[in-house]
C-alpha cells in the first residue's frame, strides 16, 4: 500500500480543496499552484500511486480513470477549444505526490465553477 499523501486527505475531505467535479470514479480539484488559466488535478477514487502501476491494474480501473478525466474536461466546458492532459510518473517524471493525478490544463477559461 502506497504511503498516505495529501491527495488521500483531500479525497477524505480532511484538508480543503477547490473541488470542481466529482463522481463515483474521480475527484477533480484546482491545483494550488496553477500554471494555466484552467489547471485542475484529477485523481482516481480507487487509489493508484503512479501511472506505471496501471500496467498491472484491472483495465476497468484504468478506463474508469481516463473516462473520468474526459468527463472533467466536459464539465469544465473545455472540449470546444481543447485542453492538455499531463501525467507525471516517478522522480524523473517530476512526480512529487505519490497518488496518480492527471493535470488538465487549458489556456482559455470556460469553467463556470
Ligand atoms: P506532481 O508534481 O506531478 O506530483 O504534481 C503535484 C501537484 O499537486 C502540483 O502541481 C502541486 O501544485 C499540486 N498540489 C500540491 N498540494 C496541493 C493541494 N493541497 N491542493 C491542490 N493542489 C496541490
Amino acid at each position: 500500500m502506497a504511503d498516505e499523501t495529501i491527495f488521500d486527505k483531500i479525497l477524505r475531505r480532511e484538508i480543503p480543496a477547490q473541488v470542481v467535479y466529482e463522481d463515483d470514479d474521480v475527484l477533480a480539484f484546482r491545483d494550488v499552484n496553477p500554471q494555466a488559466p484552467v489547471h485542475v488535478l484529477v485523481i482516481p477514487k480507487k487509489k493508484v500511486g503512479r501511472f506505471a502501476e496501471l500496467k498491472s491494474a484491472p483495465l476497468r480501473d484504468a478506463g474508469a480513470f481516463f473516462a473520468g478525466v474526459a468527463r472533467v474536461a466536459h464539465e469544465l466546458r473545455l472540449e470546444q477549444n481543447g485542453y492538455r492532459v499531463v501525467l507525471n510518473n516517478g522522480r524523473d517524471g517530476q512526480q512529487t505526490v505519490e497518488y496518480l493525478h492527471a493535470r488538465v490544463r487549458a489556456k482559455t477559461l470556460f469553467a463556470t465553477h
